[in-house]
């Protein structure tokens, strides 16, 4: 049996559809809105992801302005920048490009950014009120991965759920999101012993490791639903997942691919957020 490929590039085209008529007719009230991107020194991926998410912007009738730093910025002058981005009323999220040179904090530059405007859902007033379940701006790939499930008809409540990773803005956000959508949700990491054990109980594994063929054919139940974050390159620079795809699209129910799943869902989701965050603050400018 082979399995359903979910489609993020399909996805994203009707999310991004919507996306762009919401823009539009904020724009015709006066209100278009804004996203700010500050990339600091000269990563070659970061470079790719920034130009990726601004070409999205322009694409979708969102306005958008990218700032390109030497590694050698300080981090005052990052903190400033955000400071005057924070007052600007024609920018309604603003996006720091990680990760962000050593000596640059990037705890202290991520809570300096407005919560308001942190359409990344990295700030810890986000990340906190995504753990208390109050409303917030969801990180956009674990936010992308639910809309995928949700578009799939993937049953999340009671189902059994692992999640491959920890980091602030993928594993963790990742795990809360299934939680509060009703799966039993198990974190597993680089110090989990027999991760297998746990894969292969699982109805729903994301993957978001950073690590090729983290999950393998053999590690997965069969009609499992498998979502792969990873992006890796494999020794001839293609890029791929963490998971390995040819074998366990054998296995699994439900799969997605590298290039073409979670990658474009997760600049979607940015573009989502952003327009939140500016029909946010029209709704505050108009008088009650
Ligand atoms: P991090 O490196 O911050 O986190 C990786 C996590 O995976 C860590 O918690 C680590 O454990 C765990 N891990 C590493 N190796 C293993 C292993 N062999 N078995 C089990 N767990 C392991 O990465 P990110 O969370 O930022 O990103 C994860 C992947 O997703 C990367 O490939 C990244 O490029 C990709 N990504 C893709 C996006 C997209 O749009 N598709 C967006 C963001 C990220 P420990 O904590 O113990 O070290």
């Amino acid at each position: 049996m082979t399995a359903t490929l979910i489609n993020g590039n399909a996805l994203s085209k009707i999310i991004r559809a919507d996306v762009a008529a919401r823009a539009a007719a904020l724009a015709q009230q006066g209100c278009r809105p804004g996203l700010a991107v500050l990339l600091v020194g000269d990563d070659p991926a970061s470079a790719v992801y920034v130009r990726n998410k601004i070409k999205a912007c322009e694409e979708h009738g969102l306005h958008s302005s990218c700032d390109r730093y030497p590694a050698d910025l300080s981090e005052a002058e990052l903190l400033a920048r955000i400071d005057a981005l924070n007052r600007d009323p024609a920018i309604h999220g603003i996006l720091v490009q990680l990760p962000l040179p050593a000596h640059i904090n990037s705890h202290k530059v991520i809570e300096a950014i407005a919560a308001a405007k942190d359409v990344d859902g990295f700030h810890i007033a986000n990340a906190g009120a995504l753990l208390t379940g109050r409303p917030s701006f969801r990180p956009c790939t674990p936010y992308g991965v639910m809309m995928m499930l949700q578009a799939a008809k993937i049953p999340l409540s009671g189902a059994s759920a692992v999640v491959i990773g920890r980091s602030n803005i993928v594993g963790k956000p990742m795990a809360l999101l299934l939680l509060e959508a009703g799966a039993t949700v198990t974190i597993c990491h680089s110090k989990t012993r027999d991760l297998a054990s746990y894969t292969r109980a699982a109805d729903i594994v994301v993957a978001a490791a950073g690590q090729r063929n983290v999950l393998r054919a053999d590690m997965v139940k069969p009609g499992a639903t498998v979502i792969d974050v990873g992006m890796n390159r494999d020794e001839t620079g293609k890029l791929c997942g963490d998971v390995d795809f040819e074998s366990v699209k054998e296995v699994a129910g439900h799969i997605t691919p590298v290039p073409g799943g979670v990658g474009p869902m997760t600049i979607t989701m940015l573009l989502v957020n952003t327009l939140t965050a500016a029909e946010q603050a029209y709704a505050q400018r108009l008088p009650s």
